[in-house]
């Protein structure tokens, strides 16, 4: 009951700017950003890759409000890019980026997110590595899918995310499923109407093993963003019936979600990559995690009234 309710407070700014301010919140958020700047980051990726895990990088942020903000954004990329280039990881760093950062919501925002992320898809190219475009509220979708294809023109490697709550995902699924796509499968974080989503969690459950045999049984590249232990042994099952090779499909997981099972996985000789968020405006990304789990909300309220 509580999701809904915390979801609808991710995109307040009355308690952006109360919650951003607590003197506590920052111990909080640290378990699920574990940095602000490049110069924090750098060694954890390379703390993370020395265990035996690939990445996906995010720069937090997101609903920007002018151009410049939307060239900051690109610029974070570029830098944490080349920041990470001399480490010479290739694919086992890649990049998550949200549309919504590059401008998509703007005025003429579906050509400013393209011209944004372009070039990130370009840097990310010249070290090996590849973007996967994140999926976020419904109405973006259509836009992000868009750029996805266009993208897919010079670079077949840029991956997109597609959200198991959604009615629409199974025919997106279908669509996608083709050789050399990459597509990144979770059971979505945003408050969605009934009319688009699935409301109830074995619903959405459901959902996803539907969706997920059809990425297995498909000629793409399956990328299992889940922390949920029945779906994880469900997709090893299909990928198992499907013949497909360890390295032929991928699980991924959340930084401070589950990290014991995240070098379970790498050590069973599973690719194993962990979304690493940082930044400074983690508000939004801060909350759906709350959301998803009442009991970090709890250890939250508690953190602000034991100081
Ligand atoms: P759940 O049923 O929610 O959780 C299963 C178990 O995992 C829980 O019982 C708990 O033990 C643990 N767990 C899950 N979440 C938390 C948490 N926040 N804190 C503590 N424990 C937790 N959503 C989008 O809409 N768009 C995206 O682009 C997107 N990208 C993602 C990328 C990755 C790599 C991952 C893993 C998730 C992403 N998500 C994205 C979020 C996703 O939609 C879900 O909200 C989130 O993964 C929780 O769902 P679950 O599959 O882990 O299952």
């Amino acid at each position: 009951m509580l999701g809904p309710v915390i979801l609808a407070a991710s995109r307040s700014d009355r308690m952006r700017r109360l919650i951003s301010a607590a003197p506590v919140t920052k111990q909080v958020v640290d378990r699920f950003i574990p940095g602000e700047t490049v110069d924090d980051i750098v060694p954890i990726v390379e703390e993370l890759t020395a265990k035996g895990l690939e990445l996906t990088m995010d720069v937090v942020g997101e609903d920007i409000t002018t151009p410049e903000q939307a060239s900051a954004a690109r610029d974070a990329y570029l830098e944490l890019i080349e920041r990470i280039a001399p480490l010479g990881l290739g694919d086992k760093v890649e990049m998550s980026v949200k549309l919504s950062m590059f401008g998509q919501a703007l005025d003429d925002g579906h050509e400013l997110a393209l011209a944004n992320v372009r070039p990130v898809v370009e840097a990310a190219a010249a070290i090996g590595t590849t973007v996967t475009l994140d999926a976020e509220d419904h109405t973006t979708l259509d836009s992000m899918f868009a750029i996805h294809e266009e993208l897919r023109k010079d670079f077949p490697q840029t991956g997109c995310v597609i959200q198991a709550y959604l009615f629409r995902t199974e025919a997106d699924a279908r669509r996608l499923a083709e050789a050399g796509s990459r597509v990144r499968l979770v059971k979505g974080a945003y408050k969605e109407p009934a009319q688009v989503a699935y409301q109830q969690k074995h619903e959405i459950d459901k959902a996803y093993v539907r969706v997920l045999r059809i990425l297995m049984e498909g000629e793409g590249y399956p990328m299992i963003g889940s922390h949920d232990p029945r779906l994880i042994s469900i997709a090893q099952e299909l990928a198992r019936r499907a013949g497909r090779k360890l390295d032929e499909y991928e699980f991924q997981m959340l930084y401070g979600i589950r990290g014991e099972e995240h070098l379970r996985l790498a050590a069973e000789g599973h690719r194993m990559r962990v979304y690493t968020a940082y930044g400074t405006d983690w508000y939004g990304y801060f909350m759906r995690r709350l959301a998803e789990k009442p009991a970090n909300l709890r250890f939250f309220a508690r953190s602000m009234v034991s100081k």
